[in-house]
Parts: structure tokens; sequence; C-alpha cells
């Protein structure tokens, strides 16, 4: 026996023979496999396929399956089944390469420099569906996890060769220990049956879902298999009957047809036993019955043939020609009255949709007429862009999908939580949009996060099948910013509400203190104002609640000291208010706060002695005592509050200085590292035009406060370049760059 890969195309002498596996002899299933290749594919590409099986072989050399046998058993029968789907050269060196990423220290490069790029790609899409396989996920899940590796395999090959992989898995299952047995066939019926189904591969449906029923249910399985073969004999005579009536009617109407009586699976015998509440002869006492003839019309003349044969129950017929089901599959579907009063459910379709109905996405490979790959990468897109469109949840199948990529969640990235949940978030979301699906809080205190154990950045765009850990503290507060990439909805308005409320709730607290200073003025306390004072103001002025007068005040859109007359108008002054009148001044907590502004003209920094102007619109803002802008609103009484920095404040705040300097090369990064020396970061520069002898240069820089600064311009001085230097305090506006 010639115990060649691929008899007849390799040249060399064979690489492999029998006797490197003992127990176990390959000759027949290569021999097998290789004829099946060289039913459609051309002698170069059989070559490069049986160079694959080699370098497989290789590769796992010494690694056995659990089920006994050398490991390259398992790729030479996954390969086998793409070869039964005529599937290309790529995917079958693929299906054999699929397993040696993971098992052996093979790498993609390696993989591509030999069998090239493509075959790579699908190696490695394959292990990374291998890898998110390994990850727990909540088992109420199954739909997501579905969703997340057709949206990860991209090209649908990749699905192919993981739903082959698995169909071996599957029917070497007996091997392994029973609760396993039982974990695999579970997640087969969870997960892998639907994808087939989807894809509309119904034959390769129907056997994961038998192999699976049989190892998550053993008992039931041989029960209901026993019971099966039982009523055979019975049903025989029935089935007969029906199609010889059947087989004769079409003729005489003309139609030329396959008829064929259908053995129904055990699996879908359980389900409708399970599902419906049927006995087990109700289910079985169905006869199915499928025809196939040449084409479209002929289905509704067969469909009327048979509705004259015997009588059709009302309600049972289903047109899924006209509507075809959302994985593609088409047929007319009818339920008779047979003899006996049996009923006979018939399938009504024509040779392509039949192809379809078993093959599904694999059907265009298998039956092909186009010559050419483009062609049927054409055809193949226009019927993954169908399921696109029959099944998109989100309406969204603009994308354009290429050639045979798949992509059919285009809208939608899914993700693990370290707890191996799977969450669905809008295409382009980031850690911030998954912390706020998380909860609310998590969303609200989130700081930073690891994806895939490492430390990213908040705003990286997340990838499906990342696994991703939020990091919180219980202090943080979403951040304005997040606003620019967050991409969910939720996220959205869960920052904004977030920092709406902030902003509310700071205005009312830096209103109340204004307002209390105001009134401290006309001797009165905030505290002992009486109710009815309030009730009269809201009544007038028609606001909604005393703390939206002091959120108001504290935005600047009410006057204190106006909305203080008011309050104080029929109430007198007390003993007690004039007492604690006196001097006490609004402390300023650091560079930022939405309620309180540093003036832009001045830049007051920690230090500075500073005065707070209240003006409608602007609400509170600091100014440097000697602020030149607000020189000439002196005389505006009331509008004037004392202000004072806190103790230790913390925060850098921006100061502005001039530099005059020599107009010689690298004087600016002297400066530059000069600045950078004193601790100070330069958030704008900017110079006047001179082109003479000096140039004038603007920079505006982070300070801690006055000393800081004082450093800073010390630090500058030093520079031989520079002629002048001095803080910039202006009320005219610069023209920044
Ligand atoms: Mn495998």
């Amino acid at each position: 026996m010639d115990p060649g890969v691929v008899p007849g195309a390799l040249d060399e002498p064979p690489l492999i023979s029998a006797d490197m596996h003992p127990p176990v002899d390959l000759a027949e299933d290569l021999e097998r496999f290789n004829a099946r290749l060289a039913t459609y594919l051309k002698p170069e590409d059989i070559t490069r396929v049986g160079a694959a099986y080699v370098f497989s072989d290789a590769a796992h050399r010494g690694q056995m399956r659990v089920s006994g046998g050398p490991y390259i058993t398992h790729p030479l029968a996954v390969a086998e089944t793409l070869a039964g789907w005529h599937l290309d050269a790529h995917a079958l060196m693929a299906a054999l390469l699929h397993d040696v990423m993971e098992d052996t220290s093979i790498t993609k490069e390696q993989i591509a420099e030999r069998f090239g790029k493509v075959a790579a790609e699908l190696v490695d899409g394959v292990s990374k569906l291998d890898r998110i396989e390994h990850q727990s996920f909540e088992e109420a899940q199954a739909e997501n996890f579905r969703k997340m590796l057709l949206a990860m395999a991209r090209d649908v090959r990749v699905i192919l060769i993981k739903l082959a992989d698995r169909l071996h898995n599957m029917q070497t299952l007996d091997a392994m220990r029973p609760e396993k047995r039982r974990r695999i066939a579970r997640e087969t019926l969870d997960i892998y049956a639907p994808i087939a189904n989807r894809l509309g591969l119904n034959a390769l449906y129907r056997e994961l879902q038998e192999l699976a029923f049989r190892h998550a249910h053993p008992l039931r399985y041989r029960v209901l298999s026993k019971a099966v073969k039982g009523a055979r004999g019975n049903r025989r005579e029935v089935v007969s009957k029906i199609l010889d009536a059947i087989r004769q009617a079409l003729p005489a109407a003309g139609i030329d047809a396959d008829v064929k009586g259908r053995e129904k699976h055990l699996y879908g015998i359980y389900r409708k036993m399970r599902d419906k509440h049927l006995s087990f002869s109700q289910v079985l006492d169905i006869y199915g019955f499928r025809i196939i003839v040449k084409d479209r019309p002929t289905c509704y003349l067969a469909l009327g043939a048979l509705h004259a044969l015997y009588q059709p129950v009302p309600g049972k017929f289903k047109d899924y020609i006209a509507i075809p089901k959302a994985n593609g599959y088409q047929s007319l579907h009818t339920t008779l009255i047979g003899p006996f009063g049996t009923p006979a459910e018939i399938q009504i379709r024509d040779a392509d949709m039949h192809h379809v109905a078993e093959s599904g996405v694999a059907s265009h490979w298998l039956y092909k007429d186009e010559t050419t790959l483009d062609q049927l990468q054409k055809k193949t897109h226009k019927w993954l862009q169908s399921l696109v469109e029959l099944q998109s949840a989100s309406g969204d199948s603009s994308e354009f999908l290429e050639h045979v990529k798949v992509d059919l969640f285009p809208g939608e990235v899914y993700v693990f939580s370290p707890r191996g949940k799977i969450f669905a978030l809008p295409r382009g979301s980031t850690p911030v949009d998954l912390a706020y699906a998380v909860h609310t809080d998590i969303g609200d205190r989130c700081v930073a996060c690891r994806i895939n154990f490492e430390t990213m950045p908040l705003r990286t765009e997340l990838r499906n099948g990342d696994r991703v850990e939020i990091i919180t503290e219980p202090n943080a507060a979403p951040n304005p910013a997040w606003l620019g990439y967050v991409k969910s909805a939720r996220a959205r308005s869960k920052i904004r509400h977030f920092l709406n409320t902030r902003h509310a709730e700071e205005s009312a607290a830096l209103g109340e203190r204004l307002l209390s200073h105001a009134l401290r003025d006309l001797g009165l306390a905030l505290a002992k104002l009486p109710a009815q004072a309030w009730e009269r103001f809201k009544r007038a002025s028609g606001a909604r609640s005393q703390k939206a007068v002091l959120a108001e005040i504290g935005l600047g859109k009410r006057l204190p000291a106006i909305v203080a007359r008011r309050l104080a108008e029929g109430v007198e002054s007390t003993n007690a208010a004039t007492e604690a009148r006196g001097k006490q001044a609004i402390l300023i907590h650091g560079p930022e706060g939405v309620a309180v502004k540093l003036g832009n003209c001045c830049r007051p920094i920690p230090g500075d002695p500073i005065v707070g102007l209240i003006r409608k619109g602007q609400g509170l803002v600091v100014h440097t005592h000697d602020c030149t802008a607000i020189a000439k609103l002196r005389s505006e009484r009331g509008n004037w509050v004392d202000v004072e920095w806190e103790a230790d404040i913390k925060g850098m705040f921006e100061a502005s200085i001039r530099v005059i300097a020599k107009n010689v090369r690298g004087v600016l990064a002297r400066i530059a590292a000069g600045i950078a020396e004193a601790g100070s970061n330069i958030v704008n520069i900017s110079m006047d035009d001179d082109s003479g002898e000096a140039t004038t240069l603007f920079f505006t820089l982070q300070v801690t406060d006055r000393i800081h600064l004082a450093r800073i311009l010390r630090s500058l001085r030093r520079v031989p370049e520079v002629v002048r230097i001095t803080r910039y305090v202006d009320a005219k506006p610069r023209k920044e760059n």
C-alpha cells in the first residue's frame, strides 16, 4: 500500500509511513482523504495540503489523543470534514495546522512563511476562538457567547474549521470522564449546534445535536433509540404506502420529483416530547417526507398536486420560499392527513434550496457552478449579506462585508468581566462604557483598568473577547473628558447626570456662603431667617425651592445682595446676627471648581492678594487685588466679596510670564529647560513677531503658588540670553497660538 500523504501528488519519497504510528494505521484514512481532494482540488493545491499534513504530523509527533492514537488523526478528521464541504486549499491547510500554535512552539510567522498568509490568519483565528473557549462564562449567556464567537471569527472559514473541530471532538468524546463529557455536550448544544444552525449547516447541526444528546443524557438516549428501532417495523408499511401514492400523483400532474421518506433524529423527537408534552407515539406517529423538484414554480405545482391527493391540515402550511428563515433556509412546509388518519409532514424545495438547507454557508463551495474563486466569494458575500439583513437586530447592515469575511454583528463588541459575565457594548466602546454597563457606582468611581491583565488607558477601544477589569476608588468621580470618548448612551447620560448634580451641589454651597455674607451685612443670619421670608420670596420670584435659589446665586444668575434685601423685607435684624457680623472670607480651595472661577485677565495664584467679584451671568470670579480689568468696577457696591486662599491649598494654577530674550538659535530650548528644571510645565507659548535682535515670548505656566513662580523666574534669569523677565498680568487678550 502506498503510504504517501497524497499518492501521486508528491514527487519526493513518501514522508509519512504507516509504521510511524504502529497502533493505528492511517494509510486508509489518508487514501480516502486524498481521493476526496482529487474530486475538486487542482494537483498543485493537493500538494500544498499534503505538505501541511506532513508539517502538522511532525509538529504533533509524540502527542497522543485522549481517545488513543497519534494526535494527527484529529486534524486529519477535521480537514476531511472541510473537504466534504469542498473548502479551498487555504482552509484545508489551516484545518490540518489548527492546533499546532496552541500545542507546539510553532508560530504564526512560521506558518505564514511555509503555507501563506491566508492559512496563517485562519489558524490564528481558530486559536483565538480556542482561547475564548477556555474562559469560563455564565451559563445563562450562551447567546452572547455565540455572538462573540461569530463576531471574533471575521472569516467564515474560521467558524467552519471550529465547527468541524467540535464535530470530531464530539465523535471521540467516549474517552472522556462522564462529567467532562456532559459539560462538553452541554456546551455543544448551547453554543456550537446553534451556530451551525444559524449558518444553515443543517446536516452538521443535526449531527452535533444527536452526539450531544447521547453524551448529555445517556439514559434517555438509550431508551429513545431502542423505542425508535422497535417502532420502525410498524412504520415501514405506512411510509411506503404514502411514498407510493406521492410517487404516482406527481408524475401524473406532469411533475418530475425526487421523493424520500425522512428519518426523524432522536434529539428532535426528544425535544418535541419535552417541549410540547407529547408522548413518544404521538411524536413518532408523524411521518416526514421530502420532495425535491427542478425549480421554484414547480414547488408550488407540487404543493397543489399533494393538496389534491390528501387533505391538508389547516394552519400547518408555511411558505419559507417567499419568506426564508433567518439562516437562509427555503422550503414549502405542509402537513397532510394520510391513510389511516396519520399526519404526514411534507417539505418541498428545489435542488438549490436543498443544498442551502443541508450545508448553508458551505453550499456555495460545495455546489459552485462558477469557475473562479472571485465569483464564489461574491456569491457567498451576497448570501451572508442577506443573512445579516435577516438577522440584524441593530438594523445596521451597511458595513460592507468584504469577500468571505463574516461579521454578523457589526454594531457590537463582546467582552468578559473578570467573573466571566459577557457584556455586549456598542462597537468602539471603552472600559468606561463597560464600567457603567456593570453598575453606575462602578462607572462613577472607575479610575483605571486592566485589559487582558495589562494596565491600559480608560479610553482604550475594546475588542471582542477582551477580559476587562475595572479598578475603582471610593472617592473617585467621573471626569468630564470621558464624554469625549464613551460610546454607549447609558455611560453618556450617567456621566452627564453626575456632573450636573455635582454642579448644582457645588453651586448651592457657594450660593449659601454668598447669601449669608450678604445677609450679615444687613444684620441677619441665614439660619435664623423665618420660613415666611423664604415663602414670600419664592412666590414673588417664581423660584422652585430654597436650594434652587442658592444654586442660582452660586451660578451668578441671581445677585446675593438683591436676594438678601428681598428676604430681609419685614424681618427684624437680631442681636445674634449683629454679633456674628464681621469679616469672614470665602475660602478658595483650588484651581478647579464649577462655581468659582479665577480671572482670565490677571490669573491669580496662591499668595496673591485677591478679591471676589460677583456679576450676573458669571458667578463668583476671583481677581488679583491690582487687576486692571476690574479697577473701573470698584465703585459697584454690593458685588464685592471677601475671598482668601485656603491655607494648605493644593493643585496647579496657571500663571503667565513675559520673557525678552536675545534672538539666537536654541534660546527657546534653553528657556524651556529652565522652566522644566524649576518643576513647571508649559501650557502655552506665543511670541511677538519682532525679528530684530530681541524677541518677546509669552509663556503660560503651571505653578503651585507665588513662591514656586519666583523660583521659576530665578531659574530663567540664569539663562544668559534672557534680557528681561516679568510676570505678565494684562487685561487685554493676547494672541494665542
Ligand atoms: Mn482541535
